[in-house]
């Protein structure tokens, strides 16, 4: 089965088709600046790609370009649109109305609009996807997959904000938690590695990317995760401020004369490794500057890699211990340095990082010491892979019959 995995920004498009029996990745691509002038299109696998400047002027257009692409040239990866059997959409919130991924109706339509209030950029833009798909493929099955559905286990003392009751109750103001595919995949990635059912693991799963996040996962079960209400709470993130003082907020809008949404930019980004170092929210150039001794770059390193060993912290005490602390994204797999920096002074827990192994790289791997308590392990994230399977699933139970 193929399936056109379909992840929708405000003013982007992208997309995988993979064969999800044969784990084939067959064609991926971007459509970037939608809807202004300087819009381009990439597409193609690796030494393949090729970048299109290409009018977009809005997801209906780029829908357009992406599923022609998909079936012209020399390196179509398909001969007719026909041969794209389903497409999964990422949807960053899902609310409390979505605790796995389901096939899209009218209601599921209706209910990603209504949620739109709480992720305005990324729902409505999902649902710009998911319409473009109706246009350009109609009757196609398509699944959507929620971001948020993975934290729909934590308990209420997680999820909960110790505000009055009241506002809980007329703006469901809670914590719902963001990546939560990428943590539900290397939490089952981790479980192989180790050879050991997830059952029967307590894992601390860190996202570290540009967007940063942190998860408890105990026996198969995330019962604490670091992003909130929104992708902003939790650790310090490229240009997101993570948890600061709240009463920073109105202190800082009364002093700077700023509006509600001048103060939301500045935190999501304004803040974070661009708003300390001053240099970039590129983890790869603050290491650069620090190395050449910029002292506020050197801050930066220092606070981000202070952010995660409290999360570190934190969770073990939440989940009574660790078996294995799980990293992924552009810096928790690739970045020695921070992963060195986050590890050191965690001996006494038991947390041993292995140098040597902590140098290589590579794939899916451990980067403990072999007499570490707890295992360390580096595990690429793949959430297309992800939203295709639990497309590929649900699709699938449909043609044969079976209810959810
Ligand atoms: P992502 O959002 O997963 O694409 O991750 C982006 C972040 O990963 C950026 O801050 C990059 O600087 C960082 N990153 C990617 N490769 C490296 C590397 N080799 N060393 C340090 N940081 C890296």
């Amino acid at each position: 089965m193929n399936v056109l995995v379909i992840n929708a920004g405000s003013s982007s498009l992208k997309y995988q088709l993979i064969n999800v029996e044969t784990h084939t990745l067959m064609a991926k691509g971007i459509c970037e600046r939608v809807g202004s002038a300087e819009a381009f299109h990439k597409h193609g696998l690796d030494d393949n790609e090729v970048v299109i400047d290409a009018k977009m002027a809005d997801h209906d257009d780029a829908m357009a370009l992406v599923l022609e692409s998909l079936v012209s040239g020399q390196d179509a990866a398909i001969a007719s649109l026909s041969e794209i059997d389903a497409v999964g959409h990422r949807i960053v919130q899902g609310g409390k109305y979505f605790d796995r991924s389901v096939l899209i109706d009218d209601d599921v339509i209706a209910k990603i609009d209504e949620l739109a209030e709480l992720a305005p950029l990324h729902n409505g833009a999902a649902l710009m996807g998911i319409h473009a798909c109706m246009k350009h493929m109609p009757g196609i099955p398509m699944v959507a997959v929620f971001d948020t559905s993975f934290f729909t286990t934590l308990p209420p003392k997680a999820y909960m904000y110790p505000l009055p009751y009241e506002l809980y109750e007329k703006y469901a103001i809670r914590k719902y938690g963001a990546h939560g595919t990428s943590h539900r995949y290397i939490s089952e990635r981790a479980a192989v590695v180790l050879d050991e059912p997830l059952e029967d693991l307590k894992l601390i799963t860190l996202h570290l990317g540009n967007g940063c996040s942190a998860s408890a996962i105990d026996h198969g079960v995330a019962v604490d995760t670091s992003m909130g209400l929104t992708p902003l709470d939790g650790l310090m993130m490229g240009t997101r401020c993570g948890a600061i003082d709240p009463a920073i907020v109105p202190f800082v809008m009364e002093h700077e004369n700023l509006t509600a949404e001048e103060m939301n930019n500045l935190m999501n980004k304004q803040s974070g490794l661009l708003g300390i170092s001053g240099v970039s929210n590129d983890l790869r150039s603050v290491r650069t500057a620090s190395e050449e001794g910029n002292e506020r770059a050197m801050l930066a390193y220092d606070m981000f890699s202070n952010s995660v060993k409290k999360y570190i912290g934190q969770y073990i005490a939440v989940m009574g211990g660790v078996d294995a602390i799980v990293l992924t994204a552009g810096v928790g797999e690739n970045c020695d340095k921070m992963r060195r920096m986050i590890f050191s002074g965690l001996q006494p827990l038991g947390i041993v990082l292995d140098e040597e192994k902590n140098r290589h790289r590579g794939f899916e791997r451990i980067i403990s010491t072999d007499d570490s308590a707890v295992q360390i392990i580096i595990i690429p994230t793949n959430e297309e892979y992800m939203i295709a399977r639990d497309t590929y699933e649900i699709v699938h139970d449909q043609m044969v019959g079976i209810q959810p």
